[in-house]
């Protein structure tokens, strides 16, 4: 297959949860293959732009939203079409995670992390999509749900983590179908236990437990997730949506 199926030279893309984390990483991935990106955040993510424009000489812009406000997250999509021209592709990635007892989480917990985790999710996805259709274009999306909207990992208890990021995975597939017409791609990524600010935080001993049941003896880095968005992002994925990609170091498979 020729290099340059993975080019994503000249596309416009968005990247949720980008000031940070997996968000940012990816983000200067997807420049390194030649995207404008706009990053859309809870914080201010100006800064993270700037050094993406000037290592990878793509175009960027930081956009300030809350993905669980379906009127924020329709001006950062307009925002992000006006400053870099029609979109293209999308990384769907803004997530959060609350650790609690299932028998102590109270409704505004639950509510809380089903609200970015899933809502915002659809929410981007959806006014992501109304724009191409806006637009008359083709386009794609990557979701980021996790390995634990399918498995269930001790110690940590987060169920309502894990509801919402099986919710994602479920959605992905739902809008692939419904979007196949329209020529909208919507695959996801699901990760193991990556190296990030939100990991970053947890009990030591915590932390231990999960080293010592993954088979591949260590945490995974953003960076290891990269090359799946951008294959699923470019055209060396034509035929494939509502996909799940599993990045785990092997978590998942014992
Ligand atoms: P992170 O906390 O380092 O970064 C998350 C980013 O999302 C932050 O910049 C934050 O400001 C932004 N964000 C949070 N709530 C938001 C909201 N309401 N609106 C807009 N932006 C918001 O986390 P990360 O580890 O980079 O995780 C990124 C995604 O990957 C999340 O969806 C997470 O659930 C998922 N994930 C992470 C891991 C892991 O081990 N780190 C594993 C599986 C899945």
């Amino acid at each position: 297959m020729a290099q340059d199926r993975f080019s994503l030279a000249g596309k416009n893309a968005v990247v949720t949860g980008g000031a940070q984390g997996i968000g940012k990483v990816v983000a200067h991935a997807l420049a390194e293959q030649g995207a404008n990106v706009a990053l859309v955040d809870l914080n201010d993510a100006t800064q993270v732009a700037a050094e993406i424009a000037s290592t990878h000489g793509v175009r960027t812009t930081a956009l300030t939203c809350n993905v669980t406000d379906p009127a924020q997250v329709a001006d950062a999509i307009a925002g992000a079409a006006a400053e870099l021209g029609p979109l293209d592709l999308l990384f769907n990635n803004a997530g959060i995670v609350l650790h609690k007892p299932a028998l102590e989480c109270t409704p505004e917990d639950f509510t809380r992390v089903v609200d970015v985790n899933l809502n915002g999710i659809f929410f981007v996805a959806q006014a992501f999509a109304r724009h191409l259709v806006e637009q008359g274009r083709p386009g794609n999306i990557v979701n980021t749900a996790s390995m634990s909207g399918t498995i269930v990992n001790i110690p940590q208890k987060q169920a309502s983590y894990n509801a919402s990021k099986a919710g994602v995975e479920h959605l992905t597939k739902s809008l692939a179908v419904e979007w196949a017409d329209l020529g909208i791609r919507v695959n996801a990524i699901s990760p193991g236990y990556i190296a990030t600010e939100m990991t970053g935080t947890v009990r030591e001993d915590w932390r231990q437990a999960w080293e010592g049941m993954i088979p591949f003896g260590r945490m995974g880095t953003p960076d290891e997730l990269a090359g799946a968005v951008i294959y699923l992002l470019s055209d060396a994925a034509t035929y494939t949506s509502g996909a799940n990609i599993i990045i785990d170091g092997c978590f998942t498979v014992v």
